[in-house]
């Protein structure tokens, strides 16, 4: 049990001098509850993997500076970053932001492969050059004796490996033009790894928006967003402030992302230039929004039968807070019958790169969402989010595939 009474707060939420302000932590009133919604309480059932523990910790660190144990480091480190504990707390709790915080603070020991990975995910001449490797590691037959060799699963790289599906080797075009008369002119934000393995996703992105008549830009200058970054305490500063100024530069009615993680970390974006980032996340849309909102009245689906179980991505339900509009896009297609997954509040174990770094604690979560899946019978899965699409289809006994619901929709657009 704790108590924030004595934290040293004159007035309930005020800053103290020892330590940087922590946005309504002084409102946690150990209610719990947040206590249900969270992944890692549904996997241990303890009060130290709760968010009320967490913040706990976080209190120590960042306000209080006050040492904190192996065993509090270990549970706060456990947290998916899901933020369902936000969605529910009445106090709304800055969870997200309180861990980042804290998390940069710790700085935080990462291994010489996660300092390899950051890099290649901020570089995108590294990741480019990489590519043509990586296509012939793919063709080599070394795929198979290196996953049973175990080396893999040693490195935490066992569930990475499933991205290396489909890479894409060639960058997308700089400019798609609208294949009906011209309304507008967008942007998309492509990612980091994303860009070459969820190709997919993008060009039909590109096409949809393209058959609504808008033309859409590829910024080639544009980086990843920093949301893995920022979630293992490293500086994001550069990336952001980088893709706010490639974006803000175009003359474009609207800058869109197709993945709910990325999303989530761009609709965020702070910088030094209050101005610039207000500008960038005024002009940011999910493209789910855009699409409902800009859907011309004339353009009318072909119909299925399929039976689609939506999956709500944590990015989404807790951060974006539109997972409605996919159920409203997915009406568009007649005759689809739609119904959401059973526990969407609770984190597929995806959680931006937490998969890699706690993959027992991910592997469990995925297995009772893969348990969830098998019960509904569905024909797809459909989730925004590019990274649990992966985890999810990289479960081995699964037969559901899981895909972007853009992928559904772009499909049954008149020919
Ligand atoms: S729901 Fe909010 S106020 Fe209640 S214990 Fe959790 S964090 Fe604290
Ligand atoms: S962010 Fe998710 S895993 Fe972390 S404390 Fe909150 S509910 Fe639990």
């Amino acid at each position: 049990m704790f108590d924030f009474m004595d934290m040293g707060f004159d007035e309930p939420g005020e800053p103290i001098e020892s330590g940087p302000y922590i946005p309504d932590a002084a409102e946690c009133m150990r209610c719990g509850m947040c206590i249900s919604s969270c992944p890692t309480f549904r996997l241990f059932q303890i009060d130290e993997e709760t968010p009320r523990r967490r913040i706990r910790t976080i209190s120590k660190i960042l306000v209080e500076n006050l040492p904190t144990s192996a065993e509090e480091r270990v549970h706060l480190d456990n947290c998916l970053q899901c933020r369902a504990c936000e969605t529910v707390c009445p106090s709304r709790m800055a969870y997200g932001q309180l861990f980042d915080q804290a998390q940069a603070r710790l700085k935080v020991n990462v291994s010489w492969l996660a300092k390899l990975a950051f890099r290649l995910i901020e570089k995108k001449r590294w990741r480019t050059r990489l590519m043509p490797l990586l296509a012939v590691y793919l063709k080599s037959g070394l795929q198979k004796p290196l996953r049973r060799s175990g080396l893999l699963k040693k490195m935490h790289l066992a569930d990475a490996e499933v991205l290396l599906d489909k890479p894409a080797l060639q960058a997308l075009a700089a400019c798609y033009p609208a294949s009906v008369t011209p309304f507008g002119r967008v942007a998309l934000f492509t990612g980091c790894v994303a860009e070459h393995f969820d190709r997919e996703t993008l060009l039909v992105a590109i096409k949809l928006l393209n058959a609504i008549g808008y033309e859409v830009l590829v910024p080639p200058q544009q980086g990843c967003c920093g949301a893995i970054h920022q979630h293992n305490g490293q500086s994001v500063a550069g990336l952001i402030d980088n893709n706010i100024a490639v974006f803000n530069a175009l003359d474009v009615d609207a800058v869109l992302h197709t993945a709910t993680g990325c999303g989530a970390m761009l609709s965020e974006y702070q910088s030094d230039d209050g101005k610039a980032a207000e500008l960038f996340r005024q002009r940011l849309y999910d493209i789910n929004d855009f699409l409902l909102e800009h859907w011309p009245d004339d353009l009318q689906l072909t119909a299925s039968t399929l039976k689609v179980a939506v999956h709500e991505p944590c990015s989404q339900r807790n951060v974006l807070k539109n997972q409605q509009a996919v159920y409203a896009l997915l009406q568009k297609i007649p005759g689809l019958s739609i119904a959401a997954l059973a526990d969407n509040h609770i984190c597929c174990g995806t959680g931006g790169s937490y998969m890699l770094t706690h993959p027992d604690n991910a592997g469990q979560l995925r297995d009772l969402k893969q348990q969830i899946i098998s019960a509904t019978y569905a024909d797809v899965v459909v989730s925004g989010n590019f990274g649990c699409a992966v985890y999810l289809n990289g479960y081995p006994e699964t037969t559901i595939r899981v895909e972007h619901p853009l992928v559904l929709l772009a499909g049954q657009l008149p020919l």
